[in-house]
């Protein structure tokens, strides 16, 4: 029976016990799960007890039932949708961050948690070369920093035509015109589905995705007095392509835009001397999205919205409340849509720490030439196209059809020894392969083209 005063001292031991058993399985284990939801429910079982059962005893009855429904997502041979894995320094201090249980939203309340967010904001900063002074929001992922950073942006450009929404609200107010490359992720729309503007104007995009300079300079020049929200894109989830920044943000501008980057993977790219090139311009936008649990394999839920102006995102995301103490050196609830929240700088700041400048750099330059070894390896399985240009970490492959396709991304769940993805690229069936993994080896690409090979071999 559980007493209020029970010590954790047994349940945490069987939770590390149970972590390390799973880290150690990673390497053997089929990478796909093994049951359904509906064996985990029956081994689960339904009924809410009427006793309590002590802590220990509930995290081995929940580790056992769970086991065989886990996905090896941490794996080395994951390369599905675009997700990382957790680096050892992020996974010890995301257990901290629960035994701390630091409410991170008010300066005064967690000090601790504030310092770390102020070092790790700068670092940021820093590593990914964005404006020194902008202010960094610590979100759950991209969907909220897409929605932070496009508010700060909706609200920025409606104050500008002479309309507070903070005070009035959308109705009355003029209309926003989003413009967006054809092929942006589907989030962007869902945060401005959040933000009331409805669907975005697409503008035709290039054959890697990359939205066409020409003809977003067309679109920006077509309706001069509305007030314009812009969003680029550095990363295409397909091809790993970006949006020719140079060439657009200075002219959106001119135009009055708000320029807003969704960089959930590819913003790393301005880290590494040698990927770089792929983000120039970039900088000069006004926000920026990106991902801690993708490319910085920190745990879920982790996030950055990044915003040029300061006082453009407390205008869309502040408050003020008569119990909170306020700190003059402003909040870490003014950034974010949360008022409570996990303290997610500690893992983001561990992992920094860990790797070191040259670390970060190392791990994207790894992450690159995994996906560049995939294509070549790929290439060479008769029958295998890749087809998009492979400037990152994304790769996509098709087998000769639609139906061959499809067959192979079946098969190679059933095979287990890796993890990729099914999709649909402009017209065509794919299978998808994201490197973001810190821990993939070399040995796990070759493992998982050989399961490729394995697969085809059977068409
Ligand atoms: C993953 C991804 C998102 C959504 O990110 P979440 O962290 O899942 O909310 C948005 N944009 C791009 C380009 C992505 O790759």
């Amino acid at each position: 029976m559980a007493e209020s005063n029970e010590a954790p001292d047994a349940a945490l031991d069987r939770a590390h016990a149970h972590t390390l058993a799973w880290l150690a399985s990673l390497d053997k284990r089929p990478v796909p799960p093994q049951a359904s939801v509906d064996a985990v429910v029956a081994t689960l079982g339904t009924d809410l007890p009427e006793q309590g059962t002590p802590a220990e005893e509930v995290v081995d009855l929940l580790a056992t039932a769970c086991e065989p429904g886990l996905t090896a997502i941490p794996s080395g041979r994951f390369f599905g949708f675009v997700i990382g894995g957790t680096h050892p320094a992020a996974l010890a201090t995301d257990w901290l961050v629960s035994a701390w249980d630091q409410n991170s939203g008010l300066r005064r309340l967690t000090p601790a948690h504030s310092a770390v967010e102020d070092v790790a904001s700068a670092w940021l900063l820093d590593l990914l070369g964005l404006p020194t002074g902008s202010a960094v929001g610590f979100v759950t992922g991209a969907t909220m920093s897409n929605f932070t950073g496009l508010a700060a942006g909706r609200d920025a450009v409606l104050r500008r035509a002479g309309w507070d929404v903070a005070e009035k609200g959308l109705q009355g107010a003029p209309r926003v015109r989003v413009l967006v490359g054809a092929e942006r992720h589907d989030t962007v729309d869902l945060a401005l589905r959040y933000l009331g503007l409805g669907l975005p104007e697409a503008v035709p995009a290039d054959d890697q995705g990359r939205v066409r300079a020409d003809a977003l300079l067309a679109a920006l020049a077509e309706d001069e007095s509305r007030p314009t929200v812009v969003a680029l894109q550095a990363g295409n989830v397909h091809s790993g392509a970006f949006d020719p920044f140079d060439e657009v943000v200075d002219a959106a501008h001119e135009h009055g835009a708000w320029v807003h980057v969704d960089g959930a993977f590819g913003l790393w790219a301005a880290t590494s001397p040698s990927y770089r090139g792929l983000t120039r311009g970039m900088e000069r936008a006004d926000s920026w999205t990106t991902d801690a649990h993708k490319t910085l394999n920190v745990p879920y839920d982790s996030g950055l919205v990044i915003v040029r102006d300061p006082a453009a995102l407390r205008a869309s995301m502040g408050m003020q409340g008569d119990y909170l103490i306020h700190d003059e050196a402003g909040e870490p609830f003014d950034k974010v849509p949360e008022i409570s929240r996990r303290g997610r700088a500690f893992p983001v700041w561990a992992v920094l720490r860990a790797l070191g400048r040259s670390g970060v750099v190392e791990l994207v330059d790894r992450l690159c030439r995994h996906a560049t070894a995939f294509a070549e390896g790929l290439t060479a399985i008769p029958g295998t196209t890749v087809v998009n240009d492979v400037v990152f970490t994304q790769v996509c492959a098709t087998f000769g059809s639609d139906a061959r396709t499809d067959e192979v991304v079946r098969l190679l769940l059933e095979d287990g020894e890796a993890w990729m993805t099914g999709s649909t690229w402009r017209g065509e069936k794919v299978l998808r392969i994201s490197v973001s993994n810190w821990s993939t080896t070399e040995d796990d690409v070759a493992r998982s083209l050989a399961a490729v090979r394995r697969v085809v071999g059977r068409l």
